[in-house]
């Protein structure tokens, strides 16, 4: 069996380090040596570049990609009961928040093709008690966000974007208008976890949004609920990016357009690969949206996907499943769901047979030859 000659990874964190270390190494000094290590300059001057760079007319800095999603449910003032539409294949996060603030996921199917929500599945789902919808921009590209906000705003129904996996993305209105992924909903939530399309090196997160009370809200609940040091107007959590992680994501932040480039010519190279390999389903690109290859997703057809992956890592590839289980089928959500069913057809269909590949910014023509090679190989030994 041929071995792998490449230290095949899901990210390589550390060749996209060692790019730009004379910066960071630079700017985390410069950090630790001013000793403003919360709240200091360097996290307002990145919140004011993502401002900038997102469009939006405020961001406000959290502790992670969680925070950021429970922060957002608190700010709308909802109450315990109310339902909140989420789709049930996403990770976990999405809907953890919903349960812990005591509110109800309401958990609905997704479209096969694009693996998001749509405004029909949304309109389909929505009761009398029903106040917020969590769209999730999964793997890397937009929901088709205009008509889903249309169907929200009929509804009378806050939409808070889960923008973790798709930051950088871009969504075009029908009428020419292009924006930013999560700079669309009332609320969008991003994660800085370091494996993520923009990550620090630790954890960390934010909120945006374009309203001038949600802004303000959003910074106090993430505060203590502080107006000013020591009056509380709100309950409120701790939740802060610190000055390192703020001072390394404004570097990043400046290549983040390329990285996602990168990360888009890896995702063409292995949908040539794969062109005519009709076991396989290459990732669907919404005509609405960029995309940003978060991940790099395949439908493998036939129940064949766990011996695809066993397969490919005997050969050293790695591969990873998002997400082997439906949000339903979870333990824990069994009875904080408002509603109940057997199965939501398409998230179960998928929980069995996606496969997401490697996919990062420093991937090499070599390494995704030895992959795609590897993959067409296993069909080749098996009957048709
Ligand atoms: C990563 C992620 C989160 C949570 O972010 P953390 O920073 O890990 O808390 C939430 N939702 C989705 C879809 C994610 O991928």
């Amino acid at each position: 069996m041929e071995k792998a000659t490449h230290n095949l990874q899901m990210v390589d964190l550390k060749g996209q380090y060692e790019k730009i270390q004379a910066e960071i190494d630079a700017a985390v000094l410069d950090v630790i040596r001013s000793t403003a290590f919360i709240n200091g300059p360097k996290v307002r001057e990145f919140q004011a570049n993502m401002e900038r760079y997102l469009g939006v007319k405020h961001v406000i800095p959290c502790a992670n990609g969680t925070d950021a999603l429970q922060i957002a449910l608190m700010a709308l003032g909802l109450e315990p009961g109310d339902e909140v539409i989420v789709p049930a294949f996403t990770y976990v996060a999405t809907a953890e928040v919903i349960a812990l603030l005591h509110l109800r996921p309401l958990m609905v199917d997704v479209d096969p093709d694009t693996f998001n929500v749509t405004a029909e599945i949304i309109e389909q789902a929505i009761t009398p008690r029903t106040k917020a919808v969590v769209p999730v921009n999964l793997f890397g590209q937009s929901c088709d966000m205009e008509p889903i906000m249309e169907v929200a705003r009929r509804h009378k129904l806050w939409v808070v974007e889960d923008n973790a996996q798709a930051i950088g993305a871009d969504y075009t209105f029908s009428d020419g208008q292009r924006r930013k992924t999560g700079a669309i909903g009332h609320i969008g939530c991003t994660s800085f976890y370091p494996s993520k399309n923009l990550g620090a090196y630790g954890d960390g997160g934010a909120m945006y949004t374009n309203d001038d009370e949600l802004g303000p809200r959003l910074h106090m609940i993430a505060n203590h609920g502080q107006v000013k040091r020591y009056y509380h107007d709100l309950i409120g959590v701790n939740s802060r990016l610190d000055s390192i992680q703020a001072a390394i994501l404004d570097i990043k932040l400046r290549h983040l357009d390329d990285y996602a480039a990168a990360r888009r010519a890896a995702a063409g190279y292995y949908d040539q690969a794969f062109a005519g390999l009709e076991q396989v389903q290459t990732p669907v690109r919404h005509p609405r949206s960029t995309h940003v290859f978060h991940q790099y997703t395949l439908i493998v057809k036939d129940g064949q996907r766990d011996a695809l992956q066993a397969y490919l890592q005997e050969r050293g590839v790695p591969t990873m499943i998002y997400y082997p289980v439906p949000l339903y089928e979870q333990k824990a959500y069994i009875n904080a769901m408002a509603n109940s069913f057997d199965k939501l057809p398409v998230t179960d269909y998928l929980c069995r047979s996606v496969l997401s590949l490697p996919i990062h910014t420093e991937m090499e023509e070599s390494a995704l030859q030895y992959i795609t090679d590897a993959v067409k190989a296993f069909f080749k030994s098996r009957p048709k």
